[in-house]
């Protein structure tokens, strides 16, 4: 097999967080949180829902850091998974 070298099954997702858990600063820019299944979160659960480890992973995040967490975040596990694999 030839086709191992990208897996499109990534569970990471990376999403704007609703305005209205903002701090209600005006001057506050858009935050993004970091969403993974594979550590056991769900998009489905509200922030306030989530655990706190969870929470670790969501940040909220402004939108560059965002990113890089959400591109660390999902090397993680490609890490992971070809170390564990045996
Ligand atoms: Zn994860």
């Amino acid at each position: 097999m030839a086709d191992q070298e990208y897996e499109p099954d990534w569970e990471v997702t990376l999403r704007r967080q609703p305005a209205s858990l903002g701090s209600g600063d005006p001057d506050n820019t858009d935050t993004y949180e970091v969403i993974c299944c594979k550590c056991g979160d769900d998009p489905a659960l509200d922030y306030r829902e989530a655990s706190a480890g969870l929470r670790q992973i969501r940040g909220p995040y402004p939108l560059m850091v965002g990113v890089t967490v959400f591109l660390q975040h999902g090397e993680l596990h490609s890490t992971a998974e070809e170390t564990t694999a045996q």
